[in-house]
């Protein structure tokens, strides 16, 4: 990235700090381009009761153009254009059919005689709610496709074209994208301007802008709140994805210091890209499997350039989500045979649907007391035994092509691990019955995300070929901390004592039976965490690809030994570890 050309001069006390969630690391220097209010101004009146045919139609015709529009765009993406860029499209055009979008806006015309913008804001009101509520994060964020595509839509009622910043400036050094949300559609325009980061008021880890940008390798900071109401167009941003740091207008000595960062920043990946092809091994000779956690049958392409040993978790509920039918048993065949094509010959664990009774299915439209703690993953699966046995049926016959793992959720109970087992077997016989190649000693483990399990393990790792624990959910759990509720996020601690003890009880003994055991939460891919993961005797790690190589250099710099003998004296004393203590 290059520094900016020549800043105007500004003085220290102008500086302003902001601060949001840093979901792409990397520091960006450069001008503030601000993305006009995302929120189109929208007439409100009401039509005559003989016109409501008429509204109706004006806006069918105007869903059928944005429709249009972006299949369009799907249909001529740039060969460069990150890959989840045609799918997220793809997303928004079908939610362009979604019978909750058009025939209850339709509905609202019909019954309040409300004019089509009216009617489509109201709508889109009550269908954000609805997702603001929902527990699970990755679903809570769908509720800005749906903002996005209305906004697509408003734009097409009221005639006006997509409002989209100019590039045309002066500046030749970079610019930095300040908006409200950015929409699919919009970064792909955003694409070929010259901008070097994006920070939004809106927005989680799992938003869009992070997703993209991520893809697109561009430091972003979401969830600024209101960011754009702070930064003016042209005022000069520092932009630090690793801490969710903005600074408005620095004074030199500040910019130099960020100039500094930057070069160091870059020379460090430079410097990792190397360690690609390097052997994950300890400075005592201890070989650390590093894998790749992905949610979509392209990435594993992502896995492969990173180095990865394999995949440690795929997250089978994406092909699940965003749609309005199930995968047919060949559609998940082709999506899970497709990575275990691509990763030639290294193991894939692919995790059975961890979908609970607040993301709902196909209109399936029962709502929990407590989503966390309701009819969630293996218990939902088990609840459902078709959707669950077209799914095995789909994995056994992938596992004809590699090396496949099955990998199931949210497991508390020895039944559900028997009930698991009992379900494997019939899908097998119905291949068998078929006359259908298969693997017929495929491995099958368990998330270890429920404290239950990992304080009563032994039992499940006598029946389990292999275990991997999922921090994510072990840490909301054992902290009763909702992982999605920013009231309590600086509750969700990690390295809280208890958790770690349960981690360490797990890895020790799954050792003692010589059973393989991952984690594949966010501490995974966390290098800040790797020494003490390392330390409390893990071998197994499973992370976003892009976090691999920074773990894989942790690894290198380690020493196994000395690492286990400090953390096991902290963990004794259930204290909490000093990370620094183990550098
Ligand atoms: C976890 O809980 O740590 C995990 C990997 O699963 P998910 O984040 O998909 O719940
Ligand atoms: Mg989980």
């Amino acid at each position: 990235m290059n520094s900016p050309q020549s800043p105007a001069p500004v003085s220290f006390s102008s500086m302003l700090c902001l601060r949001g969630h840093g979901v792409v690391k990397g520091y960006a220097i450069g001008r503030a381009v601000v993305m006009g209010a995302a929120a189109l101004e929208v007439v409100h009146y009401r039509i005559q009761p003989e016109a409501v045919e008429e509204e109706c139609e004006r806006l069918r015709n105007a869903l059928a153009q944005a429709r249009n529009e972006l299949q369009h765009m799907v249909a001529h993406l740039p060969e460069d254009a990150p890959r989840e860029m045609g799918a997220l499209l793809t997303v928004h055009s079908l939610l362009l059919d979604d019978r909750m979008l058009v025939e209850s806006t339709c509905d609202l015309i019909v019954e309040r005689h409300y004019n089509a913008e009216w009617a489509l804001t109201t709508q889109g009101q009550i269908l954000g709610e609805q997702f603001a509520a929902m527990e699970d994060e990755y679903l809570r964020e769908r509720g800005s496709d749906i903002r996005q595509v209305i906004e697509r839509v408003l734009r097409v009622l009221s005639g006006s074209p997509v409002a989209l910043p100019t590039f045309e400036s002066s500046y030749s050094g970079e610019l930095i994208v300040v908006a409200r949300d950015i929409s699919p559609a919009d970064m792909l325009r955003l694409r070929g301007a010259r901008f070097g980061a994006f920070i939004t008021d809106l927005g989680g880890a799992t938003s869009h802008t992070a997703i993209v940008a991520r893809s697109m390798n561009v430091p972003a900071v979401v969830g600024m709140g209101n960011v754009r109401s702070l930064i003016r167009d042209g005022d000069l941003l520092i932009v630090d994805g690793m801490s969710g740091a903005v600074l408005v207008n620095p004074p030199q000595f500040v910019l130099d210091e960020y100039v500094r960062r930057q070069a160091a920043y870059a020379d460090d990946r430079a410097e990792l890209g190397r360690l690609r092809d390097a052997e994950s091994v300890t400075l005592d000779g201890v070989t650390v499997k590093l894998e790749a956690n992905i949610e979509l049958p392209e990435e594993a392409e992502a896995a492969l350039a990173a180095g990865a040993d394999g995949i440690g978790l795929f997250r089978s509920e994406f092909l699940f989500m965003g749609r309005r039918d199930l995968p047919s048993e060949e559609e998940q065949y082709e999506a899970y045979s497709s990575v275990v094509r691509a990763m030639q010959g290294r193991p894939v664990t692919i995790r059975t649907l961890d979908i609970g009774a607040d993301k709902t299915l196909d209109g399936d439209a029962t709502v929990a007391t407590n989503p966390a703690l309701g009819l969630r993953a293996i218990r939902y699966c088990l609840a459902h035994p078709e959707l669950f046995q077209t799914q095995l049926r789909a994995l056994l016959r992938a596992s004809a092509h590699g090396k496949v793992r099955i990998l199931v959720p949210m497991i508390a109970h020895l039944h559900e691990v028997h009930a698991v087992r009992e379900a494997i077997a019939a899908a097998g016989r119905e291949l068998d019955a078929r006359g259908t190649d298969y693997d017929h000693s495929i491995e099958v483990g368990a998330m270890v995300e429920i404290p239950a399990i990992a304080i009563a393990i032994e039992p499940f790792i006598e029946r389990l070929d292999f275990l991997s624990i999922g921090t994510n959910d072990l840490i909301q759990y054992t902290l009763a901390i909702d992982r999605a509720d920013t009231d309590v996020s600086d509750l969700y601690d990690p390295m809280h004592p208890a958790v770690l003890r349960l981690i360490s009880h797990t890895l020790n003994s799954a050792e003692r039976w010589g059973k393989p055991v991952a984690v594949c939460g966010e501490m995974a891919g966390d290098s800040r965490v790797t020494r003490m993961l390392l330390g409390l005797g893990l071998r197994e790690f499973s992370m976003h690809p892009q976090q691999l190589l920074d773990v894989k250099k942790e690894v290198r710099q380690s020493h196994t030994n000395a690492l286990r003998v400090k953390v096991a004296s902290a963990l004794n004393r259930a204290e909490r570890i000093d990370l620094d203590s183990l550098n």
